[in-house]
């Protein structure tokens, strides 16, 4: 039997923790009901649930309950907040701002809203994936009725000037939704501090299962949206569609699990990236860090290797599971948007994603593998090491 790859992609998903499975399962079979269900105690039991699971992801984004709405995912939180937003204020203005490195969720609603009449300003980042302030301040017009930036980035892990944006969007009077997709569970987010009008959540970045993520709305002052699914006026009428009771049970306990345990976890990840760092850095040259040095996800580690080509490395790596990505690529592999926008041209790059499940005997692994692989795609093509990378 062939071991199975060390897990490093914990930034495209995580396994589901074994304490929420085990939260979730009764939810399929004895407790079936359905939380619309008024007349009976399957229908109770399922709408205590949800009501607990609603108290739980609120208590981790410091929201109330009646804040929180259930969606499939963090895509469609999104659509909800760009597209609902959007057209519930689109006699107020026209005119949204976002960056060039969010998530294809958000860039492809903010496509879709062009398409449809409204204008949007694409926001650079500099070199290290941070917007400047002065430019989103500039980019505010009496038209623009929605600001949307993420907390932090799915690719190189930079987290944005989070309580600025907020502050200046509530001094414009400019709505701001965050994707905090990556974010929640991994660093303190409270949506009074940040000041953020909307926020997205997915189950499945934080150790929940698939399919069931969370939209923040905040309450006072009251945001307004137009639903995107209409149907049974489940959650207030935002959201129609019989909700996905075992979901929400496992996004509420991930999101209680997380709260718990979060600083903690930070501290043990934050230990892990620097072994792995260290390893890789300390006999390897020609290795250069994407994304802000401290404002980052303590499980994300992404780096530019020279002299090695991007498919290359990844087929020289088969016991690890990870992502790769460069600004252009002449195979298969989708360039990457982020590096791109963030000047990073080297040809090949990494992105480690650790999580809840890795240990340090598996980072020890990797550090080994990744140095030889290094190493000897190097000696093939007896390429210069060094970087030559041109700040943006
Ligand atoms: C994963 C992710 C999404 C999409 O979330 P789903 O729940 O998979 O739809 C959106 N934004 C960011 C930053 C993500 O990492």
């Amino acid at each position: 039997m062939s071991v199975p790859p060390i897990y490093l992609d914990n930034l495209a998903t995580t396994q589901v923790d074994p304490r929420v499975l085990e939260a979730m399962l009764p939810y399929f079979t004895r407790h079936f009901g359905n939380p619309s269900s008024a007349t009976h105690t399957y229908g109770w039991t399922a709408k205590e649930a949800v009501a607990l699971a609603r108290a739980q992801v609120a208590a981790l984004i410091g929201a109330v309950p009646q804040e929180i709405l259930f969606t499939s995912g963090a895509t469609e939180a999104i659509n909800l907040a760009l597209k609902g937003a959007a057209e519930f204020h689109r006699d107020r203005g026209k005119h949204l701002i976002t960056c060039a490195i969010e998530h294809k969720a958000v860039l492809d609603c903010c496509r879709h809203l062009e398409s449809r009449g409204f204008r949007v300003t694409f926001l650079p980042v500099d070199r290290w994936g941070r917007i400047d302030m002065g430019q989103l301040e500039a980019a505010i017009t009496e038209q623009t009725i929605l600001i949307s930036l993420m907390a932090a980035n799915n690719e190189i892990g930079t987290i944005q000037l989070l309580p600025e944006i907020g502050a200046l969007a509530r001094k414009r009077g400019v709505l701001w939704h965050c994707d905090a997709a990556q974010a929640v569970g991994k660093i303190p987010l409270a949506v009074e501090t940040l000041g953020v009008d909307l926020l997205s959540v997915s189950g499945h970045k934080l150790y929940g299962p698939k399919g069931v993520g969370a939209l923040y709305v905040r309450r006072q002052p009251r945001v307004r949206l137009l639903a995107q699914l209409d149907g049974g006026g489940q959650e207030r009428g935002l959201r129609g569609g019989t909700l996905n009771v075992p979901g929400i049970v496992g996004l509420g306990l991930a999101c209680e699990l997380a709260r718990q345990e979060l600083e903690a976890e930070a501290l043990r990840l934050e230990a892990l990236r620097q072994q792995l760092w260290l390893g890789i850095t300390g006999p390897l040259s020609g290795v250069e860090l994407n994304g802000h040095a401290s404002a980052r996800l303590p499980g994300n580690l992404h780096l530019s290797f020279a002299g090695v080509d991007g498919t290359e490395l990844l087929l020289a790596l088969p016991d690890l599971a990870l992502s790769s990505g460069s600004a252009c690529t002449s195979g298969s592999a989708e360039p990457s948007h982020v590096l791109k926008a963030i000047g990073q041209q080297a040809p090949a790059s990494l992105r480690f994603g650790l999580g809840r499940f890795n240990t340090e005997a598996e980072i020890a692994t990797a550090v080994v593998q990744v140095v030889a692989a290094v190493g000897r795609l190097r000696g093939q093509a007896g390429d210069h090491p060094g970087f030559h990378h041109q700040p943006g």
